[in-house]
């Protein structure tokens, strides 16, 4: 079977990374027909404008996108094109497992969790204004609608993965309104799911319990700003950024992507580690039902990283990004 899917180089390591994953998917016998398109700030030169409209109908069409980091101007310049294409394609769900990796050094060993985190809105909202010079508002959008819909999303995937526990994350005692309707939301998906445990912990203290123990947690379920910190922390848990994958899913569309961004201090001189996207990659994979090769993938990642001749120089080593590629490309 052929699959058509949107490929988005993206900015900064995005092309190396891509690159990379879409040599060890051609090497796990699935057959992808990619269409290329420029987003980020790669895009500007010729279409002026970091998300192109050509880029959003290409993932409407083929209904899956692998997507490289795209570069975000701190405090100026064009919005997130992230955050512009998950509203925009109501790519509600953001997920980031978070697994112990074979061979690979880290604090703790049998991590195994995997962040759920609403998308769309949020603090994410864009709704910024000076009230009066000296004075910001940043307006925090919290929905019914979109609460519960993630919620259903959490307990769904933990019902359909075997997972047995679900942890809303908040700060509901200082924001009792916005977290407090989130919470409201995901205690009423939880009665109907009286099978799994559900319960609730304050952001800070979830941090302080993460750092202390992240193997005592299953699946996280929080809000868009939380869950973008709480998945770098868990990303630091197995080793790092160049290790983390994730995926961006909706009704009608998913685009798969690490969680890293585009690392400009290395860019363009071989240096990154694609891991993160190639199990990203693994993750397009499942979603397509294709579970053989999505599970081939990561067997062959895990054998790279467990023999441990050739890892990048985030993980120690001296391997180049298309190293690493050819090396899981052998395994499959
Ligand atoms: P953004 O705002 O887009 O998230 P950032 O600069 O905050 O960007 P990253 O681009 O993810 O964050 O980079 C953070 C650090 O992690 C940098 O030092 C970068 O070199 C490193 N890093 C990120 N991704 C990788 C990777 N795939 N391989 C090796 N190092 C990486």
């Amino acid at each position: 079977m052929s699959y058509r899917a949107t490929l988005i180089p993206g900015d900064g390591i995005g092309p190396e990374v891509v690159a990379a994953a879409v040599r060890v998917l051609s090497a796990a016998g699935v057959d992808f027909q990619w269409e290329t398109e420029a987003a980020g700030a790669a895009a500007i030169p010729e279409h002026g404008t970091a998300l192109p409209d050509r880029v959003l109908e290409s993932i409407r069409r083929n209904g899956v996108a692998l997507k490289g980091p795209t570069e975000t101007p701190v405090g100026t310049g064009h919005r997130s094109v992230n955050v512009e294409l998950r509203k925009r394609l109501d790519l509600y769900a953001n997920l980031r497992p978070v697994q112990t990796l074979p061979g690979v050094k880290s604090r703790y060993d049998g991590v195994d969790l995997i962040v759920v985190r609403e998308n769309t809105e949020d603090l994410y909202s864009g709704l910024e204004h000076v009230v009066v010079p000296g004075v910001v508002e940043s307006i925090k959008i919290i929905t019914e609608k979109a609460s519960t819909r993630i919620a259903r999303y959490a307990f769904e995937y933990a019902r359909t993965h075997g997972r047995k526990r679900i942890t809303a994350v908040h700060k509901a005692n200082i924001m009792k309104l916005s977290d407090g309707l989130f919470l409201d939301c995901c205690r009423a998906v939880a009665k109907d799911h009286p099978e799994l445990t559900y319960d609730e912990m304050i952001v800070d203290n979830t941090c302080m319990q993460l750092v202390l123990d992240p193997t005592r947690f299953d699946v996280l379920l929080l809000e868009n700003l939380y869950g973008d910190i709480v998945s770098d922390l868990c990303a630091g848990f197995i080793g790092g950024l160049g290790l983390a994958p994730g995926a961006n899913i909706g009704e009608h569309g998913a685009v798969f992507e690490a969680v890293h961004g585009s690392a400009p201090d290395i860019a363009g001189r071989n240096l990154a580690n694609p891991i993160a996207i190639i199990l990203s990659g693994a993750m397009l994979l499942d979603h397509l039902g294709e579970h053989a090769a999505a599970d081939h993938v990561r067997d062959a990642v895990h054998g790279v990283l467990r023999e441990g001749k050739k890892l990048t120089h985030d993980l120690g080593g001296k391997a180049g990004t298309s190293e690493i590629a050819e090396a899981i490309a052998a395994k499959l």
